[in-house]
């Protein structure tokens, strides 16, 4: 695949167009397989961001209010069908920003025309109700209208995919967006949003401001934005929901996990292995879904360890545009180090390497930032390692004893994203679901999630859900509107009246 970059300069996006950052300045972005520039992204500053939001407060209340929900919903049907002509080079492009498998960059951006044709149908649904009233001759009914600009800061990992979720339901439901994609990632975005003008969105709807260091912190103070919509680490959701409580900005955060994959010793142990290595090496363990504590019931716990083990070292490890590559690289030399750190902490305390435990190194791609896929056994889960969020391909191997101690286990975490459950046992395998406090649950499967299916997590993992049938609460503010059926007031001060 021999698409061209179509620029290497990318500009700010606000008001329907390419704009320059007003310092002028631009930063690198690199490919992580060999950690040269390929792009130059622009420097927003504080002007940038008013600028940006300005641009969105505009469209807000202006052409933007007067389409009808048809008119966004055939909007997004034509999104998404640009999108999807635009599949391989939005996925080559986002390939060079983080080192994703291209293979599943094309399963995302080719089903995105999908996530709009079902985005356009929300638009299009009832969206308040009318409800009986204590009082006689009065009636109610509510009205869900769109919060008004919304801020979506999004991250590395999957910058496309995630925007497109919240893109895609907050021009559903009429809002505006001034985006913040991560300074590693911030290409790809700046291209979606070209295309959403292409695809006939007015000026302004969709803004884009790129940069490095406080440009995300400049939109959560921002007096101009109504909403934040955040996917990245649980400590920076802290700090923009901090923030944004001082002008009661509306939130969802989609943070970090640290998600138990329990197996049980009556599973189908192959297929529960392929779900194990799919939940922590799939996207080189950069998911925040990623089942990164490995619960194995002890009967099993050493063959189901040397295994993994065995197929962890199997994992062809390379340039993630080959089809044959199960593993790219990590995104960022941060990243890399991070995941290095932490191979190195649980060494220290205790756990036990059985596959991996440091870089990989391929010859085609010297300077690429890989990381073999590793495996600790004898973790405890009071280690750092099952404590805190890695983001790389690190799985923390635990024993329980039943199922009560398996339940125990995987609830013993500040975090409650997701958990996987693999038994035979369908009696099992629902208890397990309902006493599990996360929130997605796969039982036999993992790592499935798609636009019509809630996503989001209890504690440390977040505030609300996106995507599924009620994605556009999020975007939208519940109005009651009363209405006298002619009696008109009699008493000023008889509270029924
Ligand atoms: P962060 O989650 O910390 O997000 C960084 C983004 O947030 C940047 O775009 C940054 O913009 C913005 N930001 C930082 N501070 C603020 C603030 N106070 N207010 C508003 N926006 C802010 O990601 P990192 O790249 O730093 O990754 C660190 C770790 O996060 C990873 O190792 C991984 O564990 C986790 N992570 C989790 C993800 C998930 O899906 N749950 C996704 C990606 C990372 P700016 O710099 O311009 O301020």
């Amino acid at each position: 695949m021999t698409h061209p970059i179509p620029s290497t300069r990318y500009d700010l996006y606000i008001d329907g167009a390419a704009t320059a950052p007003a310092s002028g300045q631009y930063f690198e972005v690199t490919d992580p397989t060999t950690r040269l520039a390929f792009a130059e992204a622009a420097r927003a500053d504080r002007s940038d961001v008013d600028r940006a939001v300005a641009s969105a407060r505009r469209a807000f209340e202006g052409e933007w209010a007067t389409w009808r929900a048809a008119d966004r919903a055939a909007f997004l049907i034509r999104f998404g069908q640009l999108i999807g002509e635009h599949a391989e080079e939005l996925a080559e492009l986002q390939v060079r920003e983080n080192g994703k498998l291209m293979r599943e960059m094309l399963g995302q951006t080719k089903t995105m025309p999908e996530y709009f044709t079902y985005y356009a149908g929300l638009a299009q649904q009832p969206t308040g109700v009318t409800t009986p009233v204590h009082l006689t001759a009065m009636m109610n009914y509510t009205v869900r209208e769109p919060i008004g600009v919304v801020a979506a800061i999004t991250p590395w990992n999957s910058p496309l995919m995630l925007l497109a979720y919240k893109v895609g339901c907050a021009i559903a439901a009429g809002c505006t967006l001034v985006v913040k994609p991560s300074e590693i990632t911030p290409v790809s975005t700046v291209r979606f949003a070209e295309l959403a003008t292409e695809a006939g969105l007015p000026a302004g709807v969709f803004n884009v401001v790129t940069g490095l260091g406080d440009v995300g912190a400049e939109l959560t103070r921002h007096p101009g934005v109504d909403k934040i919509a955040f996917t990245g680490s649980t400590a920076t959701g802290q700090a923009i929901a901090a923030t944004a409580a001082t002008t009661m900005k509306r939130l969802s955060l989609e943070l970090g996990g640290k998600s138990p994959n329990i197996l049980f010793e009556d599973a189908d142990i192959d297929s529960a292995l392929n779900g194990i290595m799919a939940g922590i090496f799939g996207a080189s363990g950069q998911t925040c879904m990623a089942g990164s504590r490995v619960l194995v019931q002890e009967s099993i716990y050493d063959r189901v360890v040397d295994e993994l083990a065995r197929r962890a070292e199997a994992i062809r490890i390379g340039d993630p545009r080959l089809p044959e590559t199960q593993m790219g690289t990590v995104a960022s030399e941060a990243q890399y180090d991070k995941v290095l750190h932490y191979i190195g902490i649980a060494r220290d305390e205790g756990a036990r390497v059985v596959a991996g435990g440091g870089a990989a190194t391929v010859d085609s791609l010297p300077d690429g930032l890989f990381i073999r896929p590793t495996v600790l056994a004898d973790v405890d889960n009071a280690m750092t390692i099952a404590r805190e969020e890695v983001f790389g391909p690190v799985a923390a191997m635990i024993t329980f004893r039943d199922e009560d101690d398996a339940v125990r286990i995987a609830n013993d975490t500040d975090f409650g994203l997701a958990a996987g459950i693999w038994t035979k046992d369908v009696a099992r395998a629902h208890r397990v679901a309902s006493r599990v406090r996360a929130g997605t649950v796969w039982i036999n499967n993992y790592r499935k999630s798609g636009y019509s299916t809630p996503f989001g997590g209890f504690g440390m993992s977040g505030l609300g859900r996106e995507n599924g049938p009620d994605s556009l609460d999020a975007y939208t503010e519940v109005k009651s509107v009363w209405v006298d059926l002619g009696q008109g007031v009699k008493d000023p001060f008889d509270p029924r009246a």
